[in-house]
């Protein structure tokens, strides 16, 4: 079990960097993994701050997370041969260090600009161009600095994203649940329950989660923080990544950067509970509270688009049993599943 040594939530938390650094023993070098935009907004404060206590540290700008960035920063890090690489941006950024770090055994350090997903506490990585288009495991961040200063100067949208990808663990668990009770699959229950209280915590206080709300942003960075050390705690993405996540990665196949992950995991939580028997109508009144998709419209997908993606999604990941393996809908029922959701 990796499990991150330090995590910092809150307004000014940048300003912490040093005293983190020290009590990880960081006192020598670093590489920064960067965007454009995001070392405007945070990449080049880290990096003056790290100087400033006598750190050599080097940036490398990384645009799009593919097995090439990867391995470019890993021949970096062999060049550099830094004492930890920190991901300062959103997905991408971080998906790139942690996995590249991962692979030369380097520490890395996660400090997220936007709060769209649970990558950015996960040890796992999601990068383009490998066989599969889910996930695969890198290393825990040994620390995460979230700083809501920073984090709330992204568009609403991300946040709205990120309570989607929160609010997928509650069918999430509900599937590793009956893996467990129908295909004898391990299951833990720390991480399930942890996962499980980051979806209920987002959900009771989903009338705070709203544009220039900093409470709101803090439940929401707590919650995906706790689903990140869910998914170091089970070894696995189980605990946070069930059938909702095998629809949206099959959106990704039919139409692939066609809008965002936690977008993609919310509409599809909710045809999901329905499925499981669950409160469908209470994880969409969520969504809609926090100003997230609920539709194929607001997805920017057509009625064919839900009904192929629900179809497909089992095949995607063969061996993740869920509650779309146990039930092997017919496209009808995939299109009665959408309509009964009002998803089309
Ligand atoms: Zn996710």
């Amino acid at each position: 079990m990796q499990l991150p040594r330090e995590v910092v939530v809150g307004e000014g938390v940048i300003e912490r960097v040093p005293e983190i650094f020290h009590r990880l023993g960081f006192t020598e070098s670093a590489l920064i993994i960067t965007g454009s935009k995001t070392e405007e907004v945070a990449g080049r404060t880290v990096r003056a701050i790290l100087e400033s206590e006598g750190l050599k540290v080097e940036t490398l700008k990384v645009e799009t997370a593919t097995l090439r960035d990867v391995r470019a920063v890993e021949e970096e890090i062999k060049d550099l041969k830094p004492q930890v690489v920190l991901g300062v941006g959103g997905g991408t950024k971080i998906d790139v260090a942690k996995l590249s770090s991962a692979r030369r055994k380097v520490p890395f350090i996660s400090v997220p600009t936007t709060a769209s997903h649970d990558g950015i506490a996960s040890p796992l990585s999601s990068i383009k161009g490998l066989e599969k288009p889910y996930s695969i495991m890198a290393q825990a961040p040994i620390a995460i600095i979230a700083d809501t200063n920073i984090i709330t100067k992204a568009p609403y949208r991300l946040v709205a994203s990120g309570c989607g990808d929160v609010i997928a663990k509650v069918t999430a668990v509900r599937d590793w649940k009956l893996a467990r009770d129908e295909v004898g699959e391990y299951y833990g229950d720390y991480a399930a329950s942890l996962a499980l209280m980051s979806a209920e915590l987002v959900m009771q206080n989903a009338q705070k989660i709203k544009p220039g709300n900093v409470e709101g942003l803090r439940v929401l960075l707590e919650a995906l923080i706790s689903c990140g050390v869910a998914m170091s705690i089970a070894g696995s993405s189980r605990p946070c990544s069930g059938s909702e996540h095998l629809f949206s990665h099959a959106l990704d196949v039919i139409k692939p950067n066609n809008t965002m992950h936690g977008e993609k995991c919310g509409v599809g939580t909710i045809m999901m509970a329905h499925l499981h028997g669950l409160d469908w109508k209470r994880i969409r009144e969520t969504l809609k509270t926090v100003g997230a998709p609920t539709n194929a419209k607001e997805l920017g997908l057509t009625e064919e688009d839900v009904v192929k993606a629900l179809f497909i999604a089992p095949s995607i990941r063969p061996e993740r049993y869920t509650i779309l393996s146990k039930l092997n809908l017919s496209m009808e029922e995939c299109k009665r599943l959408a309509k009964q959701t009002e998803v089309i």
